[in-house]
């Protein structure tokens, strides 16, 4: 594919240390993880994994096939009754245990997943950091649950309400965040006293194979189980499996409509976590230059590739001018690079040429319906799949770049006239995950925030997390809960147990 859009050179940082940023002899074993071992698969193909940043193979992995699915999920299934069993102490200090050993490798997990993202080193140490502290906090959350009191609610009856595990839960994990994405799931079923079969995205498995390799010997056998291949074997395999309790998949839209159908003949729970295309709703009486900055980081971090990226830019029709200016100043002064070109480097490449080409797709076609870049707009020269930190500006109404997820360094701006009309456009789109709104006016807060449809509504910020709080889509993005006590619960079944004591 060639994108009508001129490929500007010289814009990437190349590294010019000659140093690998991995060292091959450590890369984890490229198996699946079942029963507390890496073993291959029932298959013989692989896939090749590619470092998006220089075009370069790192290395093979198995791609299994259904038997593989199978075999974890057996042993999944053997090691559940004992683990379920386990005292919520038990398990909150193995979580603790395992945030340690992570802790202990974080440059070497930084690095891995820079080398198969293509990610720059301070993405994937914050990366990196919020995997440690999302089993830190689930650590403490295993032991502090509540749930209605045990008490009297029928005559002479008292009722206690059972917090179990559901059992076997099976995960499907995208390539944007992998070891993140991995512990946001991870963590939470583990405490809640599930075990797992995890299925990593195909293009990004290392850093959990690391992880597998990393905690071997803090997990009972067939606790935690990875099975590499490819969503529509294993991850179709893990949605339809009877003995599997839960299916819980991070991804794209098409993949949770895939999983939910096939998870449908069982009965069994689905949580998902989808896509998002995140407004900002900007007020004539907000900080612009605060909006700007924040956006500078809100919509290009992960290269874009970010499910809650502010994406789409509804501002006031008498400020747009002035808050367009300040954005293309701070999107302008963002580093592009290899991981390895500094720590100053900021944004990376798209996470594979077929991504990169859907990107570009994305582009051409923003720029027909009438478009225009204020900033970038097309490829940035390679190797790598590198695109340019771009600000489309005279977005026709209805046009698919402020419609669409792109999942790239994009940014739409629009304009309005009345909050109403910003509320209605903000809402739109198919997609509920994420928005946020700027505003000086207190009331006008909450009331915006209140009337906006998505899982989290930011108030003069945007894409600030916190593992206390929960992570979850409306509409099209989804219904599962990620983060705080709330994803114990979604990994949890509550049963009512009632005794009779009259007498
Ligand atoms: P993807 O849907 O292509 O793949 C995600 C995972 O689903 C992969 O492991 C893939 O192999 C698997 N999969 C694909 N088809 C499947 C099928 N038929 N059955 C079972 N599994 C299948 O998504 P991606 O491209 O890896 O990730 C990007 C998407 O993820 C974006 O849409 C993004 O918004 C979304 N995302 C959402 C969140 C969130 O918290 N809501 C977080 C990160 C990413």
């Amino acid at each position: 594919m060639t994108s009508t859009a001129a490929t500007i050179s010289g814009a990437v940082r190349r590294a010019t240390d000659a140093a690998p940023i991995f060292a091959v002899e450590q890369l984890p074993p490229a198996q699946h993880f079942i029963g507390g071992q890496f073993r291959p698969g029932a298959g013989s193909e692989t896939q090749p994994l590619e470092n998006p940043a220089t075009g370069e193979i790192i290395c093979e992995v198995a791609q299994g096939v259904a038997e593989d699915a199978d075999a974890a999920i057996a042993a999944a299934v053997a090691a559940k009754e004992a683990w379920g069993r386990t005292l919520p102490k038990q398990r909150s200090e193995i979580l603790l245990a395992i945030a340690d050993r992570l802790a202990e490798n974080a440059g070497e997990l930084a690095r891995l997943e820079a080398l198969n993202t293509g990610k720059p080193m301070m993405v994937a140490e914050d990366d990196i950091n919020g995997s440690i502290d999302t089993f830190r906090f689930m650590a403490g959350a295993a032991r502090s649950t509540t749930s209605i009191a045990a008490g009297e609610y029928a005559e002479d009856h008292l009722s206690v309400i059972l917090r179990e595990p559901l059992g076997v839960i099976g995960v499907v994990t995208p390539w944007n965040y992998p070891l993140l994405m991995a512990a946001w799931k991870i963590a939470p079923i583990l405490a809640a006293g599930n075990t797992i079969v995890l299925k990593p995205s195909e293009q990004t498995p290392l850093t959990t194979l690391k992880f597998a390799e990393l905690t071997a010997d803090l997990l009972p056998a067939g606790v935690f189980n990875v099975v590499t291949g490819l969503g529509p074997v294993i991850g179709q395999r893990l949605a339809e499996h009877p003995q599997v309790d839960m299916i819980a998949l991070t991804g794209s839209v098409n993949s949770g409509r895939a999983v939910a159908r096939a998870a449908a003949e069982t009965v069994k729970r689905v949580h998902l976590e989808l896509g998002g295309k995140a407004p900002l709703v900007i007020f004539d009486d907000a900080d612009l230059s605060a909006a700007a900055e924040s956006l500078r980081a809100a919509g290009y971090w992960n290269s874009g590739q970010e499910c809650g990226a502010g994406t789409r830019v509804l501002v006031h029709e008498s400020v747009a001018e002035q808050f367009t200016q300040l954005l293309v100043e701070q999107v302008g002064s963002l580093v592009v690079g290899e991981p390895t070109a500094g720590a100053d480097v900021e944004m990376g490449p798209m996470i594979s040429k077929a991504h990169y080409e859907r990107v570009l797709a994305h582009l051409d076609r923003a720029q027909a319906d009438g478009a225009k870049a204020a900033l970038g707009g097309g490829a940035l020269e390679g190797p790598g799949y590198f695109i340019a930190p771009t600000v489309l500006v005279d977005v026709p109404a209805g046009a698919a770049c402020a419609q669409e997820e792109i999942f790239g360094p994009v940014v739409t701006v629009e304009t309005f006239s009345t909050e109403d009309e910003a509320l209605t456009r903000a809402n739109e789109v198919p997609y509920g995950l994420a928005a946020s709104v700027w505003t000086r006016d207190a009331q006008r807060s909450h009331d915006v925030a209140s009337r906006l449809d998505a899982g989290t509504v930011w108030v003069n910020s945007h894409l600030v997390l916190a593992n206390e709080m929960p992570w979850a889509g409306f509409k099209g993005s989804g219904y599962g809960r990620d983060l705080s006590a709330y994803a114990l619960d979604d990994y949890s079944r509550t049963k009512h147990v009632m005794h009779n004591k009259a007498r």
